[in-house]
This record gives C-alpha cells, sequence and structure tokens, in this order.
C-alpha cells in the first residue's frame, strides 16, 4: 500500500488546513506557501504517490480534480482571469509531497510557464 503522507492527515483533518472542498473523492485546501494570491491544492482521498502510479480505474477519481478546479477558480473569481493547473512528478518537477496533488494558481499574471534560470 502507498505510504500516507500529511496529505492524509489534513484529509482527516488530524491536522490543520484551510479546506475548501471536500467530498468522498477529492479535499482541495489552500497551499501553507502561497505562490499567487489564489493557491490552492486538490488531491484524490486516495493516496497515489504520483502520476506514475495512475491506474485506468482511477480515472474517474482523477477526472474529479478537475471538475473541482474549475468550480474552485468560478469561487475564488479567477475563472475568466485565467489560472494555471499544475501537477508536479518526481525529482525534475520537485515534487515535494508524494500524494499526488494539483496545484490551482491564479489571481495575477503568472508569467511564463517555466523560468528558465
Ligand atoms: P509539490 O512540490 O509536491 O508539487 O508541492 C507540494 C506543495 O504542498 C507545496 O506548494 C507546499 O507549500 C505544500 N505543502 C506542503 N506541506 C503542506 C502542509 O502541511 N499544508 C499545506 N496546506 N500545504 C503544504
Amino acid at each position: 500500500m502507498a505510504q500516507e503522507t500529511i496529505f492524509s492527515k489534513i484529509i482527516r483533518r488530524e491536522v490543520p488546513a484551510k479546506i475548501v472542498y471536500q467530498d468522498d473523492l477529492v479535499t482541495a485546501f489552500h497551499d501553507i506557501n502561497p505562490q499567487a494570491p489564489v493557491h490552492i491544492l486538490i488531491i484524490p482521498n486516495e493516496v497515489i504517490p504520483t502520476t506514475n502510479d495512475v491506474e485506468s480505474s482511477q480515472a474517474s477519481n482523477l477526472g474529479t480534480l478537475f471538475i473541482v478546479a474549475a468550480k474552485l477558480a468560478k469561487q475564488f473569481s479567477i475563472s475568466e482571469s485565467g489560472y494555471r493547473l499544475i501537477v508536479n512528478c518526481n525529482k525534475d518537477a520537485r515534487q515535494e509531497v508524494f500524494h499526488l496533488h494539483m496545484h490551482l494558481l491564479g489571481g495575477k499574471d503568472l508569467g511564463p510557464m517555466l523560468s528558465l534560470d
């Protein structure tokens, strides 16, 4: 079974987080170190360490991340101005928490897609 991270404790509300959405499949909460005026993490409740571990049986579960992202973008008034969805995987993407998560970033001009330094 996949190793739990701090995110499982957030899902179970054992550690504090600013949760903005939760249902049976998905939890969303504000990033502790926001990189934009809106920076929300949207995660499957099931532990999936990275995108490399995704299985076809999880398709609808993971598809829900996009549904929730669009809903939250509207709720936080960035759906028209725009936003970026990011999923990091492993070392070169600097993934820090090995519980697959989607970053929802917006509320300002986010600049070029990648900083090339
Ligand atoms: P990654 O680099 O793995 O894609 O992003 C992990 C994100 O999780 C980072 O943006 C980091 O600030 C956030 N994060 C790490 N630990 C916590 C935590 O305990 N609570 C919250 N709300 N965010 C966290």
